[in-house]
C-alpha cells in the first residue's frame, strides 16, 4: 500500500494530543465567535462570555446547535467576525430552497482549508505526478475551487474542467492523460454510458483514481464505478458550511472516511432528542469548524446521517472514520407509513448485475395510497432477452427491494440513456404527491 502523509505529526498524533489541540482551537474560535452579531448574543445567553469559560471539550455541549435556518436568518453578515477587508473569498449555497447561506474566508482561513484538502488528496496516494480533472462546478459552489486549491498545493496538474459538456470532458481526459477525477458518482456513471458513442474505450484512458462525493451513494455504486473504469474510487465528504470538500476523506484502504479532527469537532446526535448517541451508533453529524475564524460555526447540524468507527485504521492515522452518509434526515421518504431513505433503494439496485448506470425513484398518489415506482436503466444487451426474462428480472428487483425496505415497489426497466442524467448533484427522487 502506498501510504503517504501530508502532515504526519498531526495525522498520526495520539488521541490525547488531538483533544488538546481541539480544546485550544475551540477557545480561539470562541474568541472570534464573540465578535459576530449572532454568537455575541447566543454565547452569553449560556454563560460563555470569554474563551476562558471553556475549560474542557465537554463545555462545547453548553453551546446550542446552529441550524441552517440560523445561517439564513443571519444572512448576509450576522456570522461575520471581521471587517470585509479581511475577507478574501465567499461561497454561498445555491439558494434554490430560499435564502442562500454564505460563508466567508480570510486569507488564513483559506490557507488552512487548502491544507486540509491537500491532506485529503495525499491520503489517497495521489501526488505531484498526477493529473486531476476537476469536474465539480466552479463558482459560488465550494466543490470546484476548494479541490482546485488543495490539488495545486500538493502539486498535481489541475484541469479546471468544471461540470458539463461530456464530450469535451472525455477529450480532455484522453488528450491530457488525466489520472484522477473529482466528480459526482452519478455524473461519472453517465460519462461511462457515453464512451461508446464517442468511440472511446476505458482502456484508451489513463485514469487511476476518482474522488467521488457531493451526493449520497452506496457501496454498490462505488464498486460499479471501480469495475467499469478499472480505477480506485475514494469517497469524499464535505459541505459548503464547513468550507466544502475535505471534511472527511478515504485513505488508500477505502474503509470509510477519516474525519480530520484537528480541524473539525464531530458529534453524532439523535436528531429527535439532540442527545449524543453512544460511540458507533448512527445519528446526525454535528460539526464545529476549528479552522475558520472569519465566520465561526459551532455545533452545526448537517442533517447528514452516519456513524463513527472507533477501531483504528491500518494506515496509521488516528483521526476517526465517518461512515458513508446513510441519508439526510430531510431526505426520508414516508410511503404508506413506511420510512425509508433513497440510499436504501440505491444500495439494492446498484448491486444487481443487469442494472445499468442510472435509476430514478418516483412517488405518486394512487387514490388514498402512495405508489412507489423504481425505474432502472439496463445494460443494452438485456433488451435482447425474452419477455419472460424481463418479467423475471422485474420480479427479482422487486423482491430484493422488498427485503430491504419492506414494501414492494413497481419496477420499470428502461433503455440505457433514457432516464434524466445530471452533470452535478443528481436529483433521484421525483415525488409528485400533493404537499400537506
Ligand atoms: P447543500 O447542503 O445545499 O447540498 P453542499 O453543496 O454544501 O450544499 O452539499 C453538502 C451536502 O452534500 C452534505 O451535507 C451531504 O448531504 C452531501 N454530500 C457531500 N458529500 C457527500 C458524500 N461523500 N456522500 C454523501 N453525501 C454527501
Ligand atoms: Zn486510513
Amino acid at each position: 500500500m502506498d501510504i503517504r502523509y501530508w502532515n504526519k505529526d498531526v495525522e498520526t498524533a495520539d488521541v490525547q494530543k488531538i483533544r488538546h489541540l481541539q480544546l485550544q482551537r475551540l477557545k480561539s474560535i470562541i474568541a472570534s465567535a464573540l465578535k459576530t452579531p449572532f454568537y455575541s448574543r447566543r454565547l452569553p445567553s449560556v454563560g460563555i462570555n470569554s474563551p476562558d469559560d471553556i475549560k474542557t471539550l465537554d463545555d462545547l455541549r453548553r453551546i446550542p446547535f446552529t441550524m441552517k435556518d440560523d445561517l439564513r436568518q443571519n444572512y448576509p453578515k450576522g456570522l461575520l467576525s471581521v471587517d470585509t477587508s479581511e475577507v478574501v473569498r465567499i461561497h454561498t449555497s445555491s439558494g434554490t430552497t430560499g435564502i442562500p447561506t454564505v460563508i466567508y474566508l480570510s486569507a488564513k482561513d483559506l490557507d488552512a482549508a487548502t491544507d486540509i484538502m491537500a491532506r485529503s488528496i495525499t491520503a489517497t496516494g495521489a501526488g505531484r505526478t498526477d493529473i486531476l480533472q476537476n469536474m465539480m462546478s466552479y463558482g459560488l459552489f465550494t466543490g470546484g475551487l476548494c479541490m482546485h486549491y488543495g490539488a495545486e498545493r500538493v502539486g498535481l496538474m489541475v484541469i479546471p474542467a468544471a461540470g458539463g459538456n461530456t464530450k469535451r470532458q472525455v477529450s480532455l481526459m484522453n488528450d491530457f492523460r488525466t489520472t484522477v477525477l473529482h466528480i459526482t458518482p452519478s455524473y461519472l456513471l453517465h460519462i461511462h454510458s457515453k464512451l461508446a458513442e464517442y468511440g472511446v474505450k476505458v482502456g484508451d484512458l489513463a485514469l487511476k483514481k476518482a474522488f467521488i462525493g457531493a451526493e449520497p451513494h452506496s457501496e454498490g455504486t462505488r464498486r460499479k464505478i471501480e469495475e467499469l473504469f478499472k480505477i480506485d474510487a475514494y469517497n469524499s465528504y464535505g459541505l459548503s458550511e464547513m468550507n466544502g470538500p475535505g471534511v472527511a476523506f478515504e485513505c488508500v484502504y477505502k474503509n470509510d472516511l477519516h474525519l480530520w479532527e484537528d480541524a473539525y469537532i464531530v458529534e453524532i446526535i439523535n436528531p429527535k432528542t439532540g442527545q449524543l448517541v453512544p460511540d458507533g451508533q448512527e445519528g446526525e453529524v454535528v460539526l464545529t469548524n476549528l479552522i475558520r475564524h472569519a465566520m465561526p460555526l459551532m455545533r452545526y447540524r448537517t442533517r447528514d446521517l452516519a456513524f463513527l468507527h472507533i477501531e483504528p485504521c491500518k494506515c496509521g492515522r488516528t483521526h476517526r472514520r465517518l461512515s458513508r452518509i446513510l441519508g439526510r434526515s430531510d431526505d426520508m421518504l414516508i410511503i404508506n407509513g413506511v420510512n425509508m431513505f433513497p440510499s436504501q433503494i440505491e444500495e439494492v439496485v446498484m448491486k444487481i448485475p443487469e442494472v445499468g448506470n442510472n435509476y430514478q425513484i418516483c412517488v405518486e398518489k394512487d387514490g388514498a395510497l402512495d405508489r412507489l415506482i423504481v425505474k432502472v436503466e439496463l445494460y443494452s444487451k438485456m433488451f435482447l432477452g425474452e419477455a419472460k426474462q424481463i418479467d423475471n428480472l422485474k420480479s427479482k428487483i422487486g423482491e430484493e427491494l422488498k427485503a430491504s425496505i419492506t414494501i414492494k415497489p413497481a419496477i420499470e426497466l428502461h433503455e440505457p440513456g433514457s432516464l434524466p442524467a445530471f452533470e452535478g448533484k443528481a436529483v433521484r427522487v421525483v415525488d409528485t404527491r400533493p404537499k400537506l
